[in-house]
């Protein structure tokens, strides 16, 4: 039968309900002698000593001690609805690890798996930012962050030079302990974190002064990065085993940069591709020139013919960026836009009425001539 309900833990003790801690660890002493079976060769002794035993778990540890208060039981399925027993033996199933859950969701939960296993440390980020050429070309880069890493005292094992760890004592290195507990059904064992190792399995007698046993310090850490022609804002990159130190012997976590592109004042771009916006003047759109192009590859000769319209597009095979997968770069895409002078002297004025007059229009000067319309229609 559950010993937590159906013993009074602070008569097993000897004390009152509201003792004291040091109270409570006085009568344990005192009676753990008392019935200690090495001691005491009475037959119910040794019954006597464990149950001592148990109400000293309980009643020393606060937890437990407010648990038992608040339901009469430690079992953790008290505190739930109160459902819990009225199934009989029939409404559990220790082996489908139900009890273990509830346990491991009161008792700081998420360490179910033994914790002595190695384990990979935290991944890292770090935001780079890169010039929107940089990006394009790619750039060799060094840098600097501070991140958990293993001791260089100790090397990670959190013990003082020249001491090493040993198997712990308690769990003999599993990391985990079997606490044995009456319940309305019987005894139960369960498994719980060592509370001497903190399931590491590993017992550190002399801890490293460096760490404090951890293992792990606070360093600055520094890392080549080598970035690839042709990334894009948000793009993020790996680089493995650069993050935190692993536990156990588990190896480091990975970092990813992620990349910041700064806008380029000319261009846009769009993968491989960029866009470029090309002003032209009205006469070398209409006669056609050839001009020089700004590419991220230097400047461009570029044709446009005559009768070139504003808003077109030309491609410059080649001068965009490189593609990240597979070969060769994108294009540069030159949108063409006509630009109308927006001052005029005399002598412009005049050619530009010859030019309507043999155009057979008759521009007035005012604006309200029908020069333009019959250029679109
Ligand atoms: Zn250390
Ligand atoms: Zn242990």
């Amino acid at each position: 039968m559950n010993m937590a309900e159906n013993k009074d833990l602070y008569g097993i003790l000897g004390v009152s309900k509201d003792a004291s801690d040091d109270e409570i660890k006085k009568a344990y002493r005192k009676l753990s002698k008392k019935y200690h079976p090495d001691l005491n060769k009475a037959p119910d002794a040794e019954q006597k000593f464990k149950d001592v035993t148990e109400a000293y778990e309980t009643l020393s540890d606060p937890q437990k001690r407010a648990q038992y208060d608040q339901f009469g039981s430690t079992d953790p399925n008290a505190g739930f609805g109160g459902g819990g027993f009225g199934g009989g033996q029939g409404g559990f199933d220790f082996g489908g690890g139900g009890f273990e859950d509830i346990f491991s969701s009161m008792f700081g939960g998420g360490q179910r798996q033994a914790a002595s296993q190695p384990r990979q440390g935290e991944d890292l980020q770090y935001q780079m930012s890169l010039k929107f050429e940089e990006a394009i070309f790619g750039k060799k880069s060094t840098i600097k962050y501070s991140r958990e890493a293993l001791c260089k005292t100790c090397g990670g094992s959190g013990a003082k030079p020249g001491t090493s760890p040993v198997t712990c004592h308690k769990c003999h290195g599993t990391g985990s302990i079997q606490v044995t507990q009456n319940t309305p059904l019987g005894r139960m064992v369960r498994q719980q974190i060592c509370d001497v190792c903190n399931g590491t399995g590993k017992e550190i007698k002399e801890k490293c002064e460096t760490c404090g046993g951890s293992g792990h310090t606070t360093q600055e850490h520094e890392v080549k990065v080598s970035v690839p022609a042709g990334v894009e804002d948000g793009q993020q990159m790996r680089l493995q085993g650069q993050g935190e130190a692993g536990f156990n012997g588990g190896p480091y976590g990975d970092l990813y940069i992620i990349f910041q592109v700064q806008p380029s004042d000319i261009y846009e771009r769009e993968g491989s591709e960029i866009y470029y916006n090309q002003p032209i003047s009205f006469v070398q759109a209409a006669l056609g020139d050839e001009i020089e192009v700004p590419t991220v590859h230097g400047n461009v000769k570029l044709k446009v013919p005559a009768g070139t319209q504003t808003g077109t597009n030309f491609r410059l095979k080649g001068k965009g960026a490189p593609r990240l997968r597979g070969n060769g770069n994108g294009d540069e895409h030159v949108n063409v836009k006509v630009a109308v002078p927006k001052k005029l002297n005399g002598e412009q004025k005049e050619a530009l009425k010859k030019f309507a007059k043999a155009s057979g229009e008759k521009p007035t000067g005012n604006g309200k001539s029908g020069f333009f319309d019959k250029f679109m229609n």
